[in-house]
């Protein structure tokens, strides 16, 4: 009888060549490649207290005012969610050219998501927030923290200004190409 569909030994020499690697080089162009979570893509719903990348790679203190927040916000009924925190530079260049692409010019774009190169996200400097509630909960005491909404066409975006502590947030920008640290 025939041992048919028995694993044959197999003699390593004879097995079939793997696939070249792809070579290591300059970088590609856009693909599903840039948005992975090792480029700071964060799962739905994810918190402060997560682990990753987009959240461990967050500036340290930002990351320690953004839990204290967090906590004192779910204290009173309030969930923080972080939809995006540091932000790989390719992943960035990645956001800008969809945003060229909807928007019809970088001009316009830039209104929207900032040049790569330039987003405070790539620093680990900003994180995105949500749901609304939050982002209205933290409208009235996020400065507490220092944590302060940035542009007026995004009320989702904060970052750590710890003068705001003592002084209050300063008056956001109307927008993010109308923010002079952001010009190139
Ligand atoms: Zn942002």
């Amino acid at each position: 009888m025939l041992a048919l569909g028995c694993a044959p030994t197999q003699d390593p020499s004879s097995s079939v060549a793997l696939p070249a690697l792809v070579p290591e080089g300059p970088p590609q162009p856009p693909s599903g490649a840039s948005r992975g979570f090792a480029d700071g893509l964060l799962p739905a719903g994810a918190t402060v207290y997560d682990d990753h990348p987009g959240l461990i790679r967050l500036d340290s203190r930002l990351r320690e005012e953004l839990r204290a927040a967090t906590a004192d916000a779910s204290a009173v009924g309030v969930g923080i969610v972080v939809n995006s925190g540091w932000r790989s530079a390719a992943y960035q260049s990645l956001l800008f050219e969809e945003a060229v692409a909807e928007h019809g010019s970088e001009a316009a774009a830039a209104a929207w998501v900032a040049r790569p190169g330039t987003s405070v996200h790539e620093s680990g400097a900003a994180v995105d927030l949500g749901p609304s509630s939050a982002v209205d909960w933290l409208a009235q005491h996020g400065a507490d923290y220092g944590l302060c909404q940035v542009y007026d066409n995004e009320p989702w975006h904060f970052e750590l200004d710890l003068d705001a502590v003592e002084n209050g947030c300063p008056d956001p920008y109307d927008d993010p190409s109308d923010d002079p640290r952001l010009q190139m």
